[in-house]
Parts: C-alpha cells; structure tokens; sequence
C-alpha cells in the first residue's frame, strides 16, 4: 500500500506541505466512512431508518411533518455511533493541527469523531450530534481565504456553504488536494486529486513528507 501511494503524491505538495504555514482541511462524511459511519450519498437510495433513506429522514420536510420522528431517528444514530472510534485519518489530521502555524479543520461532519481524536476549535458547519444547537460559516470562509494549503477529504462536495471553502481558498491562491477513492464535481477545480481512503492516504502522507521533504 505505502509503495501505491508513493507514487501519487506529488513534489508540489511534499514541498507545500513542508512549507506551508497556514493551512486547512474540509472534511465529509467519508473521512467517517472507513470508523463504520455510512456516507450520505454513499448509500444511494437505500433505506437507513423505518425504511427511509438518508435524505429523507434528514430533510427541512421532515422536520415539518414529523419532528418526533427526527429525534427519535437522532437519538439512534446517537446511539450507534457511541460504539465507533475515530480511524487513522481523524488521527492524522488531528496531529497536523500541531504541525502548522495555523491550522483550521472544518467539518460537515456530525459525529464528534474528530474531537475525540483529539482536534481542538473544530468547526462544525452543520452542528453536532452531540449538542442541539448550530453555527454559521463564515469563520471558515474567512480562514480559507487566508490558507495556503487546503485538503478537501471524503465530500462529495455538493452541499453549499461547504463546497464554496474550496472555491475560496483556490480563488485567494491556495493550493487545493483533494483525498477521496472517487471522482467529484470539486475535483476539475483541485490542483492535486489524491485518489484513495482517507484512513489510508492521510496518515502516509505526513509520515512520508517527514522522511522524504
Ligand atoms: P457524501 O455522503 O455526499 O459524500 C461522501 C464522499 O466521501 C464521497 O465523495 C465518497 O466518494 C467519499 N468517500 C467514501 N469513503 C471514503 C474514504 N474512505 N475516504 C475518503 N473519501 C471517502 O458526504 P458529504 O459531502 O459530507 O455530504 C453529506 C452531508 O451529510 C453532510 O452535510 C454531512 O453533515 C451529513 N452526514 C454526516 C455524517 C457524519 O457525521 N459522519 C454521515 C453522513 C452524512
């Protein structure tokens, strides 16, 4: 594996990340996938709850119609995700935080897993699991405007605000990489597409530019 992906990170990001000072990372739903949390799109139309798919138990509608079902289909992801544990790419990401001279992690994710790999001062654009409350986006927007270097991991870069942190970031001339097995509709506007898991291709990365940067 570690050989695989030798060959696809280039010098331009080795030398990047050696250097870069300010730094940020967008995560979605696949950087969860490989702690056993399912995508959003991954699972296509397949039901996940009282045979419901994602995006309809998750919709504004339901909410609308039926918000004691919202809860109740919460508090059961609540409940499964308290037996998962964060994977090598939480790890890794949450070792770069000390790496940098300014590192923002932002995520769409709502499981926690990366608080409890250790990140500090996540943000969470879409909340959290864990607390009923919500927060905007603009401190992102505002720091991938000042980044040097941005990884886009595990999205499928669709859902708006989040998608636009990398149009930002590569709009004030950062260099954006995306890590993800597939193709999305970000990846024409990146300048490095890393193709491969998340828990895979992060942790090799800093340990690979460590011994050859
Ligand atoms: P998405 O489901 O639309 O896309 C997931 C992406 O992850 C895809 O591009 C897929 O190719 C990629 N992927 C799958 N396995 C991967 C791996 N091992 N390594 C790297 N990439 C991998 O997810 P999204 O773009 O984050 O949007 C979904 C929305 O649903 C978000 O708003 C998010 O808040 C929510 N959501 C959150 C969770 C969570 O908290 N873990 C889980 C599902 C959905």
């Amino acid at each position: 594996m570690q050989t695989v992906i030798r060959t696809i990170i280039s010098d331009e990001l080795r030398r990047r990340f050696v250097h870069a000072r300010r730094v940020l990372v967008l995560t979605g739903a696949g950087v969860s996938a490989e702690s056993g949390v399912p995508t959003f799109r991954g699972g296509g139309n397949t039901a996940v709850w009282k045979g419901m798919p994602f995006d309809v138990i998750s919709s504004a509608q339901m909410v609308q119609r039926d918000l004691p079902a919202v809860w109740e289909w919460f508090d059961y992801r609540r409940e499964m995700l308290k037996a998962l544990e964060p994977n090598p790419a939480h790890q890794a990401i949450a070792q770069w935080q000390n790496r940098f001279e300014q590192f923002t992690l932002v995520t769409q994710n709502i499981d926690g897993l990366h608080h409890r790999a250790g990140s500090r001062d996540v943000i969470e654009l879409h909340g959290s699991i864990w607390r009923a409350r919500c927060i905007t986006c603009h401190a992102a927007a505002e720091q991938a405007g000042k980044c040097e270097l941005c990884f886009v991991v595990g999205t499928s870069a669709v859902v708006y605000p989040a998608a636009a942190i990398p149009e930002i970031a590569r709009a004030a001339g950062a260099y954006v990489c995306e890590v993800n097995p597939e193709p999305t509709p970000l990846s024409n506007l990146c300048d490095e597409v890393i193709q491969g898991r998340a828990g895979e291709v992060l942790p090799i990365l800093g340990i690979q530019i460590a011994v050859n940067g």
